[in-house]
C-alpha cells in the first residue's frame, strides 16, 4: 500500500529539516565539481559514447562473458559463484566465512552488499563485520542506511560525526576538525583490517578476459581489505562485467569526474586475485609487497599469494530479468557514479533517505529498485523524479533516466486498481486505466481542464479561487492551497490571432514562414508571450500561422500516462505535417513541449516523422537568434534604453534570467543569452539546475514544501545585491509560476522583453 499524501508530505518535511542542509552542501559541491572537471576534457562526449558502447555490448553478451570470466577466475586459482538472489549470495558468503573460522570480516564500500544485507547475514553467524570506508563506517556506527550511493554519510554534518565518535568510543580528546576525525578513523580501521580473517570488496568493473577487478575508491581501504586478509571475497552485480581490461579506460576517466567532480579518483586499483595481487606481510614489513615473479637479473621472487583464497560472487537478484525488459535494460549500464542524484534539484534538497528505495537512491534508483525489489518499493519515491531531465547530460553512459522513471510510473499506475478499468472506459479523455490516482488524472488531462477554464473564464478563475473550491481541489486531486492557480484567459492565443486576421507579414514579402505552436499554457494562460512571439517574428520578416494543434502530451507523460501521451504525439505530428511539407518552421515557446518534439517523441513516432519534426522545430529565442544571424534587422526589437550607457539608469539593461531545465538539456540556454546581449542587455543567469516547480510537481500538496526549498537558491541569487534590480525573465511556464511565488517583482518570458512595443 503506498503512502498517503499527508504521510509523504510529513516524511519530506522531516528530511528537509534533518538532513537537507548537509545533503545540499555535499551534492551541490559534487555537481559543481563535475561541471568544472568535465569542462577540462576535450573528448567528454566521445568518452561517454565509448563507455555507453562498451556497456551495451557487455550487457548484450552477458551470458557469454560470465562463462569467459569463470574460466579466467578459475585459471587464476579463484572461484566464481553466480548467486540467483540475496539469500543464495549470503549463503555462499557465510559458508566461506565458516570454513575460514572467520571472527572478523572487513569490508570496503559496496552498494551490492548493501542490497544483499550481507552484514546482517554474517553477524547472525557471529562474524564481526567492519565497514572500512569512512562514510560506511560512520553509518554502521550510527546504525543508519546510506543516503547516497557514493557518499553514504552525506546527510551527516562534521559535528554530528564528531558527536557519534565521542559517544561510541568515549574519546579522550574532543575531535573537531575533518583531519582529526579522519586520523581517528584511520587508526581504528587500520587495527581492524590488520586482524581480519576475511576481506570483502565490491568491484566497479570486472574484465572477463583476465578476471581483473577495477576498484575505484577515495580512501584506499578497498585495496587493504582485499589484500591484507588471506581470503578475499568480491561481490558484484553481474552487470559489472566488461570484455577486457582495456575497456576500463573510459570509465576510469569518467567515474570520478561524474560523481565527485575529481579528475581522477584517489585510488584506482586493478587486482587479479588471488595471483598477481601484491599482498602485505606484517611479520616481514621490510620486504616489498610482491605477487612473486622474476626480477630483471633473472632471480625469482617468491610469491606470497600461493595460499591466498579468492571468491568472486556475481549477483543476479533480478538483473538477468531486467536484461530481458526493453525498458529497464538500460539501468544495467549504470556505473553508480551518482551524477544523476547530484544534479537533481529534489535530491539535493532531501537526499536518498527520501529519494530512494531499499538500497539505491537518486534518479536511477527507480530502475534498480523496480528490477530488484519490485514496483511497490519504487512507487514510494518514483514521483520525486519530475522528469526535468537535468540528469540526462550528466550521466556518463547516457542513460535516459527520466524515461525509465516515466515507464515505471506508468507501470505503477496500471498496477493498482486495474480491475475497475471498465468503470471509466470511454468516460475520460485519456487512455489510462481506472485505478489511476485522481490527482494524476487531473494533471494529466490539464488540456481538457484548460479548455473548460478558458471557455468559462473569468467565472472559472473566480470559482477556482474560492475557499470551498480550494479545499475540494486539495482533498480530491491534491492541489496545495498555498499555490496560486493559473488564471485562464477568455480569449486564447489562437482566438487572438484569428481576431487580428492572421499574420501581418504577407507570404509574398516574408523571409520565412513559421508555425507558432499554440502550446497548452501559451494558448490558455500565458497568452501575452504568444502574442510577443508573433510580433517578434513578424518584426523580423516572418509570415506566421497559428494553427489548431493539440497539446504535446507533456502533461500526461509527466504523470506516467504513456499511452495518452503517445496519442497526443501522433495527433500533433498529423496536425504539423502539412506545415512541414509546406516548408514552414515550427517555433515553440514552451521548452518542455520542444523537448517532447526533440526527445520523447522519438519513442512514439516513426523514425522519419520524428526526424522531420525534430529538424523543423525551434525554441523561440533559438529561432530569433537564427534570424538575426541570417541578417534580420535587430533594431526593430526592443532593446534597453537607447541613451548612452553612462547616462541611463544601469538597471534598465539588467536581466536576471532562469532558463528551463529541458531547455538546458537541449543546449538552448545560450541562444536566449546571446539575443539579449546582442540587443544590449546585461544578463546574469541562474546557477541552479531546476526551479523546483517542474510542471504540476510544485502544485501537489505532498511536494509543495520541497518545491519551494528547491527554488530557494534562485530566490537568494535573484534577490542578492547585484541582481535585485534586474528584470526577471524565465522561459518555462512552471519557472515563471515558481519565480512569481518566490519573488515580489514581475516576471516575463524573454520574448516579451524583446518584442516590439
Ligand atoms: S544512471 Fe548514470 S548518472 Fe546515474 S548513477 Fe548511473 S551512471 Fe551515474
Amino acid at each position: 500500500m503506498s503512502s498517503t499524501r499527508d504521510e509523504k508530505a510529513a516524511r519530506i518535511r522531516h528530511f528537509l529539516a534533518t538532513e537537507g542542509d548537509a545533503v545540499a552542501e555535499g551534492t551541490r559541491g559534487f555537481n559543481a565539481g563535475r561541471y568544472e572537471s568535465v569542462a577540462r576534457l576535450d573528448d567528454y562526449e566521445e568518452l561517454k559514447d565509448r563507455a555507453r558502447a562498451i556497456k551495451e555490448d557487455a550487457i548484450e553478451r552477458l551470458p557469454e562473458l560470465v562463462d569467459q570470466l569463470r574460466e579466467s577466475v578459475e585459471a587464476n586459482g579463484g572461484t566464481l559463484y553466480v548467486a540467483d538472489d540475496a539469500d543464495d549470495a549470503n549463503r555462499y558468503i557465510r559458508e566461506v566465512a565458516e570454513r575460514k573460522d572467520a571472527e572478523t570480516l572487513v569490508k570496503s564500500k559496496s552498494m551490492t552488499t548493501e542490497e544483499l544485507e550481507v552484514n546482517d547475514a554474517l553477524q547472525s553467524d557471529g562474524v564481526d563485520v567492519v565497514e572500512t570506508d569512512l562514510g560506511e563506517w560512520v553509518i554502521q556506527l550510527a546504525d543508519e542506511a546510506p543516503s547516497h550511493i557514493v557518499a553514504p554519510a552525506i546527510h551527516k554534518s562534521r559535528e554530528g560525526i564528531a558527536d557519534l565518535f565521542e559517544a561510541t568510543f568515549d574519546t579522550e580528546e574532543p575531535l573537531e576538525t575533518a583531519e582529526e576525525l579522519t586520523a581517528f578513523a584511520r587508526e581504528k580501521l587500520g587495527e581492524r583490517i590488520a586482524e581480519a580473517d576475511v576481506g570483502m570488496t565490491g568491484a566497479n568493473f570486472i574484465a572477463a578476459d583476465s578476471g581483473t577487478l577495477l576498484l575505484v575508491t577515495s580512501e584506499g581501504n578497498a585495496r587493504k581489505s582485499a589484500v591484507v586478509p588471506d581470503t578475499h571475497v568480491a561481490v558484484a552485480g553481474v552487470e559489472k562485467i566488461v570484455p577486457s581490461v582495456t575497456d576500463f579506460q573510459p570509465f576510469v576517466e569518467l567515474i570520478g569526474r561524474s560523481g565527485t567532480g575529481q579528475d581522477i579518483t584517489s585510488y584506482i586499483s586493478l587486482l587479479t586475485p588471488p595471483v598477481d595481487s601484491p599482498t602485505v606481510e606484517f611479520d616481514d614489513p621490510d620486504v616489498p609487497m610482491t605477487a612473486g615473479g622474476t626480477e630483471r637479473d633473472g632471480s625469482s621472487v617468491p610469491s606470497r599469494t600461493s595460499d591466498r583464497e579468492f571468491h568472486l560472487v556475481l549477483v543476479d537478484n533480478g538483473r538477468m530479468a531486467m536484461r530481458e525488459d526493453e525498458q529497464l535494460k538500460e539501468t544495467l549500464y549504470c556505473i553508480r557514479c551518482s551524477a544523476c542524484a547530484n544534479s537533481c534539484g529534489n535530491f539535493q534538497s532531501v537526499g536518498g533517505h527520501a529519494f530512494g528505495g531499499e538500497t539505491y537512491s537518486g534518479g536511477i534508483a527507480t530502475g534498480w529498485e523496480t528490477g530488484i525489489e519490485g514496483l511497490d518499493v519504487a512507487a514510494e519515491f518514483n514521483d520525486l523524479c519530475t522528469g526535468c531531465s537535468r540528469c540526462v547530460n550528466a550521466c556518463p553512459v547516457k542513460i535516459d533516466i527520466p524515461w525509465i522513471n516515466t515507464v515505471v510510473r506508468d507501470r505503477i499506475n496500471r498496477g493498482e486498481g486495474g480491475r475497475l478499468d471498465f468503470l471509466v472506459e470511454g468516460l475520460t479523455p485519456d487512455a489510462e486505466p481506472g485505478g489511476l490516482d485522481l490527482g494524476k488524472r487531473f494533471f494529466g488531462n490539464f488540456s481538457t481542464v484548460a479548455k473548460l477554464g478558458s471557455a468559462t473564464a473569468p467565472v472559472s478563475n473566480w470559482l477556482a479561487g474560492t475557499r470551498p473550491a480550494r479545499r475540494l481541489l486539495a482533498e480530491t486531486v491534491g492541489v496545495d492551497p498555498r499555490r496560486e492557480l493559473p488564471a485562464f484567459r477568455r480569449e486564447t492565443f489562437r482566438a487572438w490571432f484569428e481576431r487580428r486576421g492572421g499574420s501581418e507579414v504577407p507570404q509574398a514579402r516574408a523571409r520565412r514562414e513559421a508555425v507558432v505552436y499554440p502550446d497548452l499554457y501559451t494558448n490558455h494562460v500565458q497568452v501575452e508571450r504568444g502574442k510577443a512571439a508573433v510580433k517578434t517574428l513578424e518584426a523580423l520578416g516572418v509570415h506566421v500561422v497559428v494553427p489548431d494543434v493539440p497539446s504535446s502530451g507533456r502533461a500526461p507523460l509527466s504523470q506516467g500516462m504513456v499511452s495518452t501521451a503517445e496519442g497526443h504525439a501522433h495527433e500533433v505530428y498529423a496536425a504539423l505535417a502539412e506545415h512541414i511539407d509546406a516548408d514552414r518552421d515550427v517555433v515553440v515557446v514552451e521548452p518542455s513541449d520542444l523537448a517532447m518534439f526533440r526527445r520523447e517523441y522519438e519513442k512514439f513516432l516513426a523514425p522519419k516523422s520524428f526526424e522531420r519534426l525534430d529538424m523543423h522545430s525551434y525554441e523561440v529565442m533559438e529561432y530569433v537568434y537564427g534570424l538575426l544571424h541570417a541578417g534580420a534587422e535587430s533594431t526593430l526589437l526592443s532593446a534597453p534604453d537607447e541613451r548612452d550607457a553612462d547616462e541611463r539608469d544601469a538597471d534598465d539593461a539588467g536581466v536576471a534570467y532562469h532558463s528551463h531545465c529541458q531547455q538546458r538539456t537541449l543546449g538552448l540556454e545560450s541562444y536566449t543569452v546571446a539575443v539579449l546581449e546582442d540587443l544590449g542587455y546585461d544578463v546574469v543567469t541562474s546557477e541552479t539546475e531546476c526551479c523546483g516547480m517542474a510542471g504540476s510537481f510544485g502544485y501537489k500538496r505532498e511536494y509543495y514544501e520541497l518545491s519551494m526549498d528547491v527554488g530557494e537558491p534562485i530566490r537568494e541569487q535573484f534577490e542578492a545585491a547585484d541582481a535585485a534590480d534586474r528584470a526577471v525573465v524565465a522561459s518555462g511556464t512552471s519557472c515563471l509560476e515558481q519565480l512569481d511565488a518566490l519573488l515580489s517583482r514581475p516576471t516575463q518570458h524573454p520574448v516579451e522583453l524583446v518584442a516590439p512595443r
